[in-house]
Parts: structure tokens; sequence; C-alpha cells
């Protein structure tokens, strides 16, 4: 029995010191009712030239439920919560938690004033669901995370970066300069790792961390050490510029088969194909900039017609 109870207490002090590896604060509650929730524009993405997206790097994730606009949001941490205005954000809760910090944006109404603060029980309600800060949107709580510089720069992480403040036009921090983090400054990490639960991710970036995936990091409460962006597959230039043909496509009357068979045989056709699907779920996720997202998902559903349906017609 005695060599049981000390196996115990080994195994006890392994888990505690375990614990004590994790830098960070987790979300402990959930930050707004799970049903329907997903992610509609991911982490540290490069959303430039994106329709209905501000450009630049995304210094947060946006998430949304089955109730949108309205539902209540709440703080997923115990902390200390100071309400204040934030470019492009409007009247933000933003929320320390130890080394961790979270921002919530958007929201239409906050449970203080701007200018107010308080302390917090993870559960505790901070707002709600809007569009606060953004011209026209679909409504969203945009969430990021923060991490004190000493913690940071303990992580081995090879994430996307940015000290608070960065322009979103700013360029990730390097893997050594995420070394050298000011101890006292904060920066911006992925939250995804640090939410109550994984959700699923409903518009994929060919840049996310980790590659295009269709669920948030499993919960770590830190950055991973292997969160570094995935390699572009298709950079943004060349999305572009085959986007363009894509227009140019469809501008074409394409009633001549020829054509469509001419299309339909360039190398770039399963790319063509992905860049249409990419922007119908994008539509139906981001309804923001509707008329925008309309007009460039028509051009390249026609284009995908022409490619897709005409060459199998045959003659009549
Ligand atoms: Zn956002």
């Amino acid at each position: 029995m005695k060599r049981h109870g000390s196996l115990l207490s080994t195994i006890l002090a392994a888990v505690l010191s375990s614990s004590q590896a994790v830098a960070g604060t987790c979300l402990t509650a959930d930050i707004m009712k799970p049903a329907g929730q997903r992610v509609s524009s991911p982490y540290g993405v490069d959303r430039t030239g994106r329709p209905g997206a501000s450009a630049g790097y995304h210094q947060g994730m946006d998430i949304v439920n089955s109730e949108g606009a309205g539902t209540p949001i709440y703080s997923g941490s115990a902390g200390s919560v100071r309400y204040r205005h934030f470019g492009g954000g409007g009247v933000i809760a933003d929320v320390v938690s130890g080394d961790t910090r979270f921002f919530y944006l958007h929201m239409n109404t906050t449970t203080l004033k701007d200018g107010q603060s308080g302390q917090l029980a993870a559960g505790d309600q901070v707002g709600t669901m809007g569009c606060k800060g953004m011209d026209s949107c679909a409504p969203h709580l945009h969430l990021g995370a923060l991490l004190k510089g000493s913690t940071l720069s303990t992580t081995g992480t090879n994430g996307r970066v940015w000290r608070e403040g960065s322009r979103k036009s700013t360029s990730p921090l390097t893997g050594d300069a995420i070394k050298e983090a000011l101890p006292q400054a904060w920066y911006f990490v992925n939250p995804e790792p640090f939410l109550p639960r994984q959700i699923p991710i409903s518009n994929k970036y060919p840049d996310m961390a980790g590659g295009p995936r269709d669920t948030t990091l499993p919960k770590t409460c830190a950055p991973g050490a292997n969160e570094g962006a995935a390699s572009e597959t298709v950079s943004r230039s060349d999305t572009q510029s085959q986007q363009k043909a894509i227009a140019s496509a469809a501008e074409k009357a394409s009633g001549s088969e020829d054509h469509a068979v001419k299309v339909a045989n360039q190398p770039n056709r399963s790319l063509y194909i992905e860049l249409a699907r990419m922007n119908a779920t994008e539509l139906t996720a981001n309804t923001f900039d509707y008329d925008a997202q309309i007009d460039a998902a028509l051009a390249q559903l026609v284009a995908l017609y022409a490619l897709d349906a005409r060459p199998v017609e045959g003659r009549p």
C-alpha cells in the first residue's frame, strides 16, 4: 500500500508540474450558446482581397451561432474587465485573466458602459452579439486572445503573432522575435487553443494555422509549438489573377462549345472549381458586402457552369 501511495504522489507531482507548464489561461465557460456555433473567419489569415473582409491580417477569430444578433456573449474566463472603444470594434470588453487577455468585439450592447470596469466570473455576460464598429456585417463575435510577452516567449510557438496595437498590414513576428517578446507587452495569439470546446470552421483559408481545417485546434490553453501557418498553396496574387481569368471567362459569350471545352481543358480547372466553391461557402458564411459577393459568386458560378456542364453535354 505504501508503494501504491508513493506511486500516486509521483503521478500527482507529474500532473501538477505539467499543469504548471501550461502557458496562459483557458476559457472555461462557453462564450455564446453553442447551438450552431462555428468559426466564420479564422485567426491570423491574410484577408486582403477577400470580398466583404477588411484588408490585412485577421488578429482574432470570428464566431457565430444560430441565434446571431442579440445572442448573449459571455466572458469565458474570470478576470478584470474594462469596457473601452476599440477602432473598428465598437465598445469592447477587454478581459485580463492572469497572463492571458481576451477582447470581445462588435457587441451591439455591453453590460457596462464605455470606460467602466469590474470583476467577472467565467460565464458572466459581457454583452450581445452585433456589428458595432463595422459599416455593414453579418453579426458575429470577433474574439481576440493576447498573451503577456513574458509568457509568450516561453511557449515555443511559431504561430502568427502580433504585438498589441500593430496595424493589420504588419507582417507576423518571426520565431526569433517571439522569443524576444517584451515581458510586459501583450501579443495577439491564436484564440483556438483557448476555447472551451472545439468548434467547426465554416470558412477555410489556405494560409490558416496548421493548414485548412474543419475544426478548431485542440484545447491546450497555450499557443501550440507547431502552430505555424501552412505555406500558401495558392498565393493571393495567384488567386486574384485566377479570379480575373474567371471573370473574363464569364464575360465571354459562352455559347460556343469550343470555348467551353477549351476552358474545361485548362490546367487550372480544379483550382477554378475550388475557387467557386470557396466563394460559395464564403457567401453563405459572411453575408456582409452582399452585393459584391453575389457578383463575384455569380461570375464564378457562370464560369463553373461553362466548365462543368458544357463539356459533358455533347451534341444534342
Ligand atoms: Zn474579426
